[in-house]
């Protein structure tokens, strides 16, 4: 018998008429569109269906569009307030990126691809770039040259250095070398002594000081740095003039409470020298680890998640990828804080051609957030997101936040540099982490596949177009989501949620000529902008 003829179709069974008399119109009368469930778990679905398969339907307006409240759960006990967190991909996510996304309001995962000692350095980057108080800043000797000098700034990111006489935190401070001490001095074995702000001409600032004086100071003294020092003279931390500026401009970054330092996460395999990477992982102040997997539901998996929570209790570890229910209940029983959904769906991946496996994205999220909404811990919708109403699409299908390779590469701060095509377009590269560009630098244990003779690409090599600044992209995809969310009814990603969960949340398929109406169409040509600002 086929889906058509199993008498249990639905959309044969005789419709009930709607009422001629307006005043006998009941709730259950103006119920238009399809529950999720009754799209995706009917009798007769036995496909799986993609974001652009479906369409919400709107519901009723009686907020502004400021008014929609985007916080929602990345993890058991993280929350962003802008549900948006950026792929652990050596194209996407290093600490500038890690820092971007958390100043405005999402979460970065470093990504793998890089010794233990380097991804370790990337996390603490992030880490010490809190707003407020640098309680750790970088120290240098007064005998440093300039060329080793110039080498840690490449190194570190930072431009200025507080000069003390060991080189370290908590001596005594000499003077301060920032970029104006440094620029246009030709000889670069000069050592850093004689070209110093030296302590006398700097204002400083006492032991005990709280952040507000501190901020009057700096913009009173219109210095850069503000070094905080004992009675004796000795560093304690310093504070710096970006941070107050930052302060203003992020009020949604996702930082400790306690700390207020960015909050960040971090990629790992699942091998067992993956073990000394959480170590240092969690040395340098990771809050969350990510297990980097495109099958997650492995022993090795399932190892190394009750390993982390053991030994790491009070780490979010992200387990995945899955895409099934089992699989999912496999890993939250192991003890996962949060989910990672999405197999073959990524814009640079070949799985499903080259595997076989995999499964729809809109299909995957809302079963999976079905499932782990039973144990109360959220998922994360990776891979496949284009546009913001993808993300809509996401969160309206029970997503607690989604993760983004495509979408934020070729922003300013993703890893590599910009080049120009043959038509003239600025562009940046982007590559799958199962591409052989990527397995050849070591990512391949994603893919189970470090020990093989050859490597199977899952990915490719790509470019994407220059997308300017996190801090000017992640506003136009916020702006989107909340118009999204206007448009359906909801005022915060829970009320979506429970919108979903009892449904009243309607949704519709879309045959193909729905999906091109719903696109662009009909023009001889037009031009994409895509926000103005
Ligand atoms: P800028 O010229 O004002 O951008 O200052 P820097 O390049 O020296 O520092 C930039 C950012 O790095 C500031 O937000 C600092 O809070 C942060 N930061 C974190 N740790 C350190 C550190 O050890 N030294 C310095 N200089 N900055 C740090
Ligand atoms: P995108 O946002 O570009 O559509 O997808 C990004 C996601 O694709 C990543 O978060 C990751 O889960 C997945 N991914 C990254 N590289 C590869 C790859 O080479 N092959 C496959 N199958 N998936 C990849």
């Amino acid at each position: 018998m086929t889906a058509a003829t199993n008498g249990k179709d639905r959309s044969r069974s005789p419709k009930k008429e709607l009422k001629t008399d307006p005043s006998k119109l009941t709730d259950k009368d103006l119920k238009d569109g399809f529950s999720a469930d009754e799209i995706f778990n009917s009798s007769t679905t036995m496909s799986g269906y993609t974001y652009d398969d479906l369409i919400c339907l709107p519901g009723h307006i009686n907020f502004g569009v400021h008014d929609v409240n985007l916080s929602s759960r990345f993890s058991k006990k993280i929350t962003l307030r802008t549900p948006i967190v950026s792929s652990p991909m050596d194209t996407v996510t290093e600490s500038s990126m890690a820092i971007a996304m958390a100043l405005e309001g999402g979460i970065g995962v470093i990504h793998t691809n890089m010794s233990i000692e380097a991804q370790a350095q990337e996390v603490a980057r992030v880490k010490k770039f809190k707003a407020g108080f640098i309680l750790d800043p970088v120290c240098v000797p007064p005998t440093m040259t300039l060329e080793e000098l110039d080498a840690l700034k490449q190194k570190l990111g930072f431009t200025g250095f507080p000069v003390t006489d060991s080189g370290r935190m908590g001596a005594k401070l000499l003077g301060l070398v920032t970029k104006r001490d440094c620029d246009f001095i030709e000889d670069r074995k000069t050592r850093l002594t004689s070209i110093m702000t030296p302590v006398k001409d700097l204002v400083l600032a006492k032991e005990g000081i709280d952040l507000v004086s501190c901020n009057d100071m700096l913009q009173k003294s219109k210095k850069g740095k503000l070094p905080i020092v004992t009675e004796s003279g000795l560093l304690v931390a310093m504070v710096s003039r970006t941070d107050i500026k930052k302060n203003v401009e992020f009020p949604n970054a996702t930082k400790d409470p306690l700390n207020k330092q960015l909050l960040v996460a971090a990629a790992i395999g699942t091998r067992p020298a993956d073990r000394d990477r959480v170590n240092a992982l969690v040395s340098a102040g990771v809050d969350a680890i990510i297990i980097d997997s495109s099958q997650g539901d492995s022993v090795f998996q399932h190892e190394m998640v009750k390993w982390i929570k053991t030994n790491h209790p009070n780490i979010q570890v992200v387990a995945g990828n899955v895409v099934t229910k089992r699989q999912a209940k496999h890993l939250i029983e192991c003890g996962a804080d949060a989910l990672r959904v999405g197999m073959g769906i990524g814009s640079i991946c070949t799985t499903q051609e080259v595997c076989a496996c995999g499964r729809a994205q809109a299909s995957a999220v809302y079963n999976v957030a079905k499932l782990a909404k039973v144990y109360d811990v959220p998922i994360l919708a990776d891979g496949g997101i284009s546009s913001p109403g993808h993300i809509v699409k996401a969160l309206s299908l029970g997503a607690g936040a989604a993760m983004c390779g495509s979408l934020l590469a070729g922003t300013s701060e993703t890893p590599g540099e910009y080049f120009y095509s043959e038509d003239g377009k600025r562009l940046k590269r982007y590559r799958g982490m199962g591409s052989i560009d990527a397995m050849k630098k070591g990512s391949d244990d994603r893919y189970f596949g470090t020990a093989a003779a050859i490597k199977v690409a899952q990915g490719v090599s790509g470019t994407v177009q220059d997308k300017g600044s996190i801090h000017r992209y992640i506003p136009y995809l916020t702006q989107g989501i909340r118009h999204g969310m206007q448009d359906i009814g909801a005022q915060s990603v829970q009320q979506v949620q429970s919108m979903l969960q009892d449904g009243q949340l309607r949704f519709e398929l879309r045959s193909a000529a729905a999906q091109r109406e719903g696109g662009v169409h009909g023009l001889h040509s037009f031009e994409r902008k895509l926000f103005d600002s």
